[in-house]
């Protein structure tokens, strides 16, 4: 009799960030059977693409890059020039979740999403085909940011290289970077800056229409950021790298970021 039990797939996403890079390497050996993606949105930071060639190395799987049909221009001009915002999420939506779902077409799924035990507030993506269950192993063993950064640092690996810039991965032009972050694209990659720039759109009278960052102008951005840096630059001692990221957290400015989730930035 032909057996009709599925398959299982078990699928964990690398965003290009700490967290989803420290579970791939926690569950590699527990997890044999893993298939490893990376949503590719093509608006990626070269660092994130060096770190997710890197990752594959160490996995010594393949991490399957998925694209979706269309490009964020496309997209853009189908919402008629409304940048994706945190209450717009149409670029998670066409770049990542969509091709997400084809990739995982009607099978079996247990996606291990990297949320970890100090983010109780966190959910991730909530799958709305039912063949997708999700597992949370961080969270089920305890793990916390610190016990992140350890993994990484203890096989080699370490951060990427944006962290010193920027706390998240993503597009270059995600909405939900802080103003320093923003100052710091500018400083890093300028062509990238003056491309999400140039998305910005403003009435004739020079009010501003439609922006990244709801203070206004990724130009005003930076130079309120270059301010409050000169600022903290006169009463904060240097921190290391890991210090650093360690107390993002609490760590916190003007912008929110409660809605960012694990297909982008973990
Ligand atoms: S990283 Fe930001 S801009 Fe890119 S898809 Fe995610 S939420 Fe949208």
């Amino acid at each position: 009799m032909a057996d009709t039990k599925k398959t299982v797939r078990h699928l964990l996403g690398l965003s290009g960030g700490k967290d989803s890079a420290a579970l791939a390497i926690y569950l590699r050996d527990k997890v044999p059977e893993m298939e490893y993606y990376f949503t590719d949105t093509g608006a990626e930071l070269p660092e994130t693409l060096e770190f997710i060639d890197v990752l594959e190395d160490f996995l010594g799987k393949k991490i399957e890059r998925l694209n979706a049909d269309r490009d964020f221009e496309y997209f853009l001009k189908l919402h008629n020039n409304f940048l994706p915002s945190a209450q717009r999420r149409w670029c998670t939506i066409n770049l990542k979740i969509i091709p997400f779902e084809e990739f995982v077409g009607d099978d079996e799924v247990i996606s291990y999403i990297a949320i970890r035990a100090d983010e109780p507030s966190r959910t991730g993506h909530t799958p709305t085909k039912p063949n997708i269950k999700t597992c949370m192993p961080f969270r089920e063993d305890n793990i916390t940011k610190e016990d992140v950064i350890n993994i990484l640092e203890s096989c080699g690996i370490g951060l990427p290289k944006y962290y010193s810039w920027r706390s998240r991965s993503g597009c270059y032009f995600c909405f939900f970077q802080k103003q320093r972050e923003w100052l710091g694209l500018k400083k890093h990659h300028p062509e990238f800056f003056e491309k999400a720039k140039s998305y910005e759109k403003f009435y004739q009278d020079g009010e501003a229409k439609y922006t990244w960052n709801q203070l206004g102008p990724l130009e005003d951005v930076v130079k309120r950021a270059e301010a409050n840096k000169a600022l903290d630059t006169a009463k904060i001692k240097p921190r290391r790298l890991f210090d650093q990221i360690a107390s993002e957290d609490s760590d916190e400015d003007d912008d929110d970021d409660s809605g960012s989730c694990f297909f982008c930035m973990k």
